[in-house]
């Protein structure tokens, strides 16, 4: 990777609306509470704001330099609020210019400029998930714009989560409907990752389309979708009220509107997905639509704001992390620890990497699923 002076990674900071890097004063507080600290990883947050500061070269590995998960721990920790992120998001851009792109991520952005999804799957088959549903075309008549993120459309484990919301919202007799396969990603990740010409490529095209038919609110199951349309498009002129699919359910079933039959038996624990919690600042709503269906809902010894990372944000969902790395491993052991049956959680990335890490512990009592999937299957 080229050299990056202090200057160039500020400017790249300030282009990005993030904080002063000379903010930091190296105390550390950051990484004492990164993930990473837990897997005895490579990455350290409070060296790369370090190398950033001096403008060194030295970024010895993908892991290093596109480790941060973009979790947001260490930012609450930060005692010189210090935009950790935004630091992060300007290293990679600077890297990302100059062609320092992991592989695995190249194929991202590739398939992500071409296809509009990260998935190098063909753009027509966006609307897949939805065979033989009744899902409505979205149009002047309708309440709701629903927004599938790219892994819920394609991603074989994730489309279960689409169809279950997709039955809610019908017997909740909610006013929605999709645009298909001319949307993009939402392009929170490829941002993460540093591509911002992309970014704007995507986003851009999703505004226009978006305005195009006079979308005012939006349903999304992902909560990375939730923070980029409703922190990131109106920088693009895209305003939109903006809510995640169980923040929806939770109001829908204390309006009476969702006819669930509460039998749901077992213990359940809810995993607060990064953007929908510390992000998004959304704890009570999952957990109120998760007792909607009768779960007993228990608390892992990190919930709320000190939620465990799974692993998959900033890019990282498709990077290869050895399995005694992954977070997502560490969390699926806390469910079990505190005797859940079922790890729920309210998220397609987190869906994906805890179920591989439930596998790879081999915790085959321990079922992993979306709060749409666990109420979908209590409706009467
Ligand atoms: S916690 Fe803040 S001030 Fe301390 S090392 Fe990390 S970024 Fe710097
Ligand atoms: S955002 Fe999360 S993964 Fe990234 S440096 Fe902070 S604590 Fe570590």
């Amino acid at each position: 990777m080229a050299q990056t002076p202090f200057m160039e990674v500020n400017q790249a900071i300030a282009q990005g609306g993030g904080g002063d890097l000379n903010a930091c004063v190296q105390c550390g507080l950051c990484s004492a509470v990164c993930p990473w600290r837990e897997v005895e990883g490579e990455f350290l947050s409070r060296l790369m704001i370090r190398q950033g500061q001096l403008g060194l070269e030295g970024y010895e590995s993908d892991e290093v330099l596109f480790g941060c998960t973009t979790c947001k721990k260490c930012v609450l920790n930060c005692p010189r609020g210090v935009d950790i992120i935004g630091v992060m998001r300007a290293m990679r851009s600077l890297s990302v210019e100059a062609g320092g792109v992991p592989e695995t991520l190249k194929a991202v952005l590739g398939s992500a400029h071409a296809n509009g999804n990260p998935w190098s799957e063909p753009r027509e088959k966006r609307m897949e998930w939805a065979r033989g549903l009744e899902v409505p075309a979205f149009g002047p008549d309708k309440e709701y714009l629903l927004f599938l993120c790219c892994t819920s459309c394609y991603d074989q484990r994730s489309q279960g989560i689409a169809r279950s919301l997709v039955k809610l919202l019908n017997r909740a007799g909610v006013s929605y409907g999709v645009l298909g396969p001319e949307q993009n990603c939402c392009g929170e990740s490829v941002r993460k990752i540093g591509d911002e010409a992309l970014f704007q490529k995507l986003a851009g095209g999703n505004v226009k389309l978006f305005n195009a038919h006079d979308v005012r609110k939006i349903i999304v199951t992902s909560p990375h979708c939730l923070e980029t349309f409703s922190a990131e498009y109106s920088e693009l002129g895209g305003e939109y009220e903006v809510v995640h699919a169980s923040q929806l359910l939770a109001g829908l079933y204390r309006e009476g509107r969702l006819p669930l039959l509460g039998r749901t038996r077992g213990k359940v624990a809810y995993h607060d997905p990064c953007y929908l919690g510390r992000h998004g600042g959304v704890f009570e709503q999952p957990r109120q639509a998760l007792a909607a269906c009768g779960a007993q809902v228990l608390e892992m010894n990190r919930s709320r704001e000190f939620s465990l990372c799974c692993g998959g944000g900033g890019g990282r969902l498709w990077m290869e992390t050895p399995a005694e790395k992954r977070f997502s491993l560490l969390r699926v052991r806390e469910a079990a620890e505190v005797g859940a049956e079922v790890l729920a959680t309210a998220c397609p990335y987190c869906v994906s990497l805890l179920e591989d890490s439930r596998k790879t512990a081999g915790l085959e009592d321990l079922k992993v699923m979306d709060i749409c999937e666990l109420l979908a299957q209590d409706l009467s």
